[in-house]
C-alpha cells in the first residue's frame, strides 16, 4: 500500500518511518503516512523561508492571481479529495458532508483572495502623517486537527499566503493522507516553498513550533495542545492563534417553537458526528417544553441513515478514531452510571467501524461530566432549567467559551440573551453556521485570536507605522 508524500520545496519528500491509516468506517488500510524527521521539518523551514522574500516581493495583485488559480485546482479535483475526506475523516459524500467541506475549501479560498486591507491613516496634521500598514510575519506553521481537516487547513493557508507569508503545515496524525493529496495538488499551481508540509504527531508539532524561523502559529485543536504550544513558543515567540475547542450551550428560550427548530438544532449539534468545535454542545429546554423537545429530536436521530459515507443515502458516518470512540463511550457509560436517562442510542453499533450512535441524554445536569466535559461525538445532553437567569448562567460557568445559541421566536428577546453569553459568537436560531466574511475565534479558554474576514487578514499580518515628517514652511 502507498506511502504518501509530503512536499518541500515543491518536491514530494518521503520518509523511512511511516505508519498504515484505516478507514474509520470499514477498518480497511488505505496507505501509510509518512513521519517527518527533525531534519525534514529543518528542512520545510528552511523551504518556506528561502521563499518568503520573492514571494512577499510580489504585489498583492500578483499574489492573488495565482492564489486564485487554486479554485480550478478545488474544482477538478473536487470529487477526488472528498472521496479523501470521506475514506479517511469518515464524513458522508453527501449531507452536510464530504461534498459540503469541499464547498468550503472553495469558499474559504475565493473570500480571503476578495477582500481589501487598505493602508489606515491613522493620524495627520500639517505637520506629520502616519499610516499603518499590514507587513507579512514570514513564516506561518499552520497545526490543524482531525474533523474538517481540508477546510480548516485552508483556513490557515489562504490568508497567510494572501499577505506575503509562506506556509509549513502540519495536519493531524489521525488524517494526515487527504492533507497531504490536496497541498501537492496545490504545488502544481504554486512556486516551490511558498507553501510545504510535515506530518506526524505532536512531537513533529512541538519541533515545528519551537523552530527559531517560525515567525506566527495558526493552531486549531484541543486546549491541552494550545497550553504546550503557548510553551514551546517562549523561545522564537512566534505570535500565536489559537482556536482552541468549547463546550457550547444552546438555550432555548421558553416561547420556543420544538418542531420548529428541531431539525436546525439537531444539524448543529450533530453534523459531522459532533465532531466540531462550534457544535451545540449541551441544550438547555424550558421544563414546559422538556419532554415535547426530546421526542422530536429523538424523531429525527432515529431517522437519520448512519453508515459507510461512500453509500447512497447515508447523512451520518462513523466517530474518526478509537480514542475519540472511547472517550464518547465512557463519557455514556459515566451519565448512565449517575442515573441519566438515555433518550436513544447509548450503545456502540455492533458492527466493524467507529459507529456510535446519535444519543441523547436527558434527565442530567451542571456537574456531569457528559455536561461538563466536551464531548466531541454524537452524544447530546439535555438539561431542564425553570428559569432563563439559572440557563444563562449555566452556560456561562464554564472556562470555555467558542460559541453558543439562543433559540427564540422572539428575536429581540433571544439577542437580548444572547448578548449575556460568554462566548466568541453566540448564534440566535442557529449555531455553528460561520461564514468567510465574519471573524470567528473563542474567549476564556477557547483560545484567542480571530480568523476569517478582514480580522483574519490582519491577524496573518504584522502592523507596521510608516510615520512621516511633513516639510515645514
Ligand atoms: P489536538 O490538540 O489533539 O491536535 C491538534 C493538532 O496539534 C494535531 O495536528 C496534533 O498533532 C498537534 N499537536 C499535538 N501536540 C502538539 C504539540 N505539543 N505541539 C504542537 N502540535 C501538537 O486536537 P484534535 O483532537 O486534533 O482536535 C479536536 C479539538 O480541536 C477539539 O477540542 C475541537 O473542539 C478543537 N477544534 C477547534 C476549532 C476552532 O476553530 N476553535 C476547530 C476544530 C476543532
Amino acid at each position: 500500500m502507498k506511502q504518501y508524500s509530503n512536499v518541500v520545496d515543491g518536491n514530494l519528500v518521503e520518509s523511512t518511518e511511516s505508519w498504515p491509516v484505516h478507514n474509520p468506517a470499514t477498518t480497511e488500510l488505505i496507505g501509510h503516512a509518512p513521519v517527518s524527521t527533525a531534519d525534514q521539518v529543518n528542512a520545510a523551514v528552511a523551504a518556506a523561508k528561502a521563499a518568503q522574500p520573492a514571494w512577499a516581493a510580489k504585489s498583492d495583485a500578483e499574489r492573488v492571481e495565482i492564489l486564485m488559480k487554486l479554485l480550478e485546482t478545488f474544482s477538478e479535483n473536487k470529487q477526488y479529495l472528498a472521496e479523501w475526506i470521506v475514506k479517511e475523516q469518515g464524513k458522508p459524500m453527501a449531507g452536510p458532508g464530504a461534498m459540503f467541506e469541499m464547498d468550503a475549501v472553495l469558499g474559504w479560498t475565493q473570500v480571503p483572495l476578495s477582500l481589501e486591507v487598505p493602508v489606515e491613516v491613522v493620524f495627520e496634521d500639517e505637520t506629520r502623517r502616519d499610516e499603518l500598514h499590514r507587513r507579512p510575519f514570514g513564516v506561518v506553521g499552520a497545526i490543524t486537527p482531525w474533523n474538517w481537516p481540508l477546510m480548516i487547513a485552508i483556513w490557515a493557508i489562504i490568508p497567510a499566503l494572501r499577505m506575503g507569508n509562506t506556509v509549513v503545515l502540519k495536519p493531524s496524525e489521525y488524517t494526515t493522507l487527504g492533507t497531504l493529496e490536496m497541498v501537492r495538488l496545490m504545488n502544481e499551481v504554486l512556486p516551490p516553498g511558498v507553501l510545504n508540509t510535515v506530518s506526524g504527531d505532536g512531537i513533529v508539532g512541538k519541533t515545528l513550533v519551537e523552530h527559531k524561523d517560525v515567525d506566527k502559529i495558526m493552531f486549531t485543536g484541543s486546549q491541552a495542545t494550545a497550553q504546550k504550544i503557548i510553551e514551546s513558543s517562549s523561545g522564537n515567540m512566534a505570535r500565536l492563534t489559537l482556536e482552541c475547542g468549547g463546550n457550547d450551550a444552546a438555550i432555548m428560550l421558553p416561547d420556543a417553537d420544538p418542531s420548529a427548530m428541531a431539525e436546525g438544532l439537531f444539524w448543529r449539534a450533530f453534523i459531522n458526528m459532533g465532531q466540531t468545535c462550534a457544535c451545540a454542545k449541551r441544550l438547555y429546554v424550558h421544563e414546559d417544553q422538556y419532554e415535547e423537545t426530546i421526542g422530536v429530536l429523538k424523531g429525527l436521530a432515529d431517522a437519520m441513515p448512519m453508515g459507510n459515507g461512500m453509500d447512497e443515502g447515508i447523512v451520518l458516518g462513523p466517530i474518526q478514531n478509537e480514542m475519540q470512540f472511547n472517550k464518547v463511550n465512557d463519557l455514556v457509560e459515566d451519565a448512565k452510571s449517575n442515573g441519566a436517562r438515555i433518550v436513544t442510542g447509548g450503545e456502540p453499533l455492533d458492527q466493524p467501524g467507529y459507529f456510535y450512535p446519535i444519543t441523547l441524554v436527558a434527565d442530567i445536569e451542571d456537574g456531569a461530566r457528559l455536561v461538563d466535559e466536551e464531548q466531541f461525538g454524537p452524544v447530546l445532553p439535555i438539561i431542564k432549567y425553570s428559569n432563563v437567569e439559572d440557563a444563562i448562567a449555566s452556560a456561562n460557568r464554564l472556562d470555555v467559551g467558542l460559541g453558543g445559541s439562543v433559540w427564540s421566536t422572539d428575536i429581540e428577546a433571544a439577542a437580548s440573551v444572547a448578548s449575556r453569553m460568554e462566548a466568541g459568537t453566540v448564534w440566535v436560531n442557529s449555531h455553528g453556521t460561520i461564514h468567510p466574511m465574519v471573524p470567528f475565534g473563542g474567549v476564556k479558554t477557547s483560545g484567542y485570536g480571530l480568523e476569517f474576514g478582514v480580522e483574519g487578514l490582519k491577524a496573518v499580518s504584522q502592523p507596521q507605522v510608516i510615520s512621516i515628517n511633513k516639510p515645514q514652511g
